[in-house]
């Protein structure tokens, strides 16, 4: 079962109706299910049963204290990608022992505060910053636990914008050059190489890349130990996405996922670290947006809501689908084709193109789904939009679990110079 759902005609996030939310909270907000996050992790641990797996949620998808909260409960790690998640992820109470640093532009400052903080391995994506951070570690009379994220040159089959395992993209040590990297991190100070990992890219439906990926980290792994390196686990990075449009996408297949995942364990004969972001929280959210407007244009009718690109970016930065769902379903009215735009001065501000919808009133409710993932985290205050709240509902519960910004609050982040600053003269 989803945690969206129509009960008499009415959207529900878990047992709570959406048109409550948005009258007591307003629009537009980010509406998470706690029992969604939950069960969505309880399927994956289930998923894996019988591997030796970490698994270490990728915060970058939702980074919200309460999201993250609730998958460290259930026992969840973290990758990370800057200094900024790692505060977060342990403000939430993730232990450090189950975090990874990823990222190919790590500063020696952000290398710093992850060896203080003791995490589990640093993802390192090229040479040089292998001596960077064998310099810093050094400096702090520390080892730096390493995985070293090789790019395996596979093609993901998903979108170019989040593709990462081609040679072309600038993540990873080029598979070829693996070996040689690896020994020169034997012999760098302050560095213990334990492992090896890919991440090809995101949003993929298929289990085939993968497949390939692992099977070229395996393969890595038998090189290095030819060598005399014996490592302690293999990251097998994240990326498996979710059906945003069921009329379009494959549904990925978790369980050939996960033999894949576990076929490449045994074949390595070590345990395994996963960093799944989006297929965890994209389906346990919605942005929900009420519409302000409805315009005929000659070639195209357009639903204005008061949400927009600076919430959710996704549709113009990735072409990507959101379903939109009226929360209120009204018996029988007329149907149309509209694209759902927002308020915002640029073309690209659309949210959802040339969707078959009831013929929509001013005020009325939309929700669009799939959104708990590369959502908020992602927003921006473009056009003097303050930051939209993120509310989190856990059966009847609902709570605010990030508060509206407010206009005050985004004009107090400035400061005048004091050539203009009239309460200074
Ligand atoms: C973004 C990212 C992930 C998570 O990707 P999803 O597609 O959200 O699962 C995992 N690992 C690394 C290194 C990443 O950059």
């Amino acid at each position: 079962m989803t945690a969206f759902h129509y009960r008499d005609g009415v959207l529900h996030a878990d047992d709570v109706p959406l048109d409550r939310i948005a009258a007591a909270h307003g629009t537009p907000c980010w509406v998470y299910s706690a029992s969604a996050l939950e069960r969505r992790w309880q399927e994956f641990a289930a998923a894996f049963a019988g591997v030796d797996a970490l698994v270490c949620y990728a915060l970058k998808a939702n980074s919200n204290q309460a999201v993250i909260r609730t998958l460290a409960r259930l026992g969840a790690g973290a990758d990370i990608v800057s200094a900024g998640e790692l505060a977060r992820a342990r403000a939430a109470g993730v232990p450090a022992h189950r975090i990874v640093f990823a990222g190919v532009g790590k500063t020696e400052d952000e290398m710093a505060a992850a060896l203080d903080a003791g995490v589990l391995q640093f993802n390192v994506e090229s040479e040089p910053e292998l001596r960077s951070l064998s310099r810093v570690a050094v400096a702090k009379g520390k080892v730096a636990p390493v995985a070293l994220r090789v790019n395996p040159d596979v093609d993901a089959q998903t979108h170019a914008k989040i593709t990462t395992g081609k040679s072309e993209n600038k993540f990873g040590i080029e598979i070829e050059r693996a070996r040689d990297v690896a020994r020169i991190a034997r012999g760098l100070p302050g560095i213990s190489l334990d492992a090896v990992a890919v991440h090809i890219g995101s949003q993929l439906t298929a289990v085939d890349p993968f497949r390939a990926a692992f099977a070229r980290l395996v393969e890595l792994v038998g090189t290095l130990a030819a060598d005399g390196i014996r490592l302690k686990r293999l990251d097998l990075g994240g990326g498996l996405g979710v059906a945003y449009n069921p009329q379009l996408n494959q549904q990925p297949d978790l369980a050939a996922y996960a033999d894949a995942v576990r076929a490449a364990a045994k074949a390595a004969g070590l345990p395994v670290v996963l960093e799944p972001g989006r297929w965890m929280v994209a389906d346990a959210g919605v942005l929900l947006a009420r519409v302000i407007r409805v315009k005929d244009g000659l070639a195209k009718r357009f639903v204005i809501v008061d949400a927009a690109m600076n919430e959710l970016i996704r549709p113009t930065l990735y072409e990507a689908f959101h379903a939109v769902l009226p929360v209120v379903k009204h018996g029988h009215v007329p149907h149309g084709t509209f694209d759902v735009v927002g308020p915002i001065c640029e073309s690209g501000d659309v949210l959802a193109l040339g969707r078959e919808l009831p013929v929509m009133a001013e005020g009325e409710l939309v929700a669009l789904r799939h959104a708990g993932a590369y959502g908020a985290v992602m927003s921006s205050t473009y056009n003097a939009r303050p930051l939209a709240p993120e509310i989190m509902v856990r059966g009847a519960d609902v709570a605010v679990v990030r508060p509206r910004q407010t206009v005050e609050e985004l004009i107090a982040l400035d400061r005048l110079p004091s050539w203009l600053d009239d309460s200074a003269r």
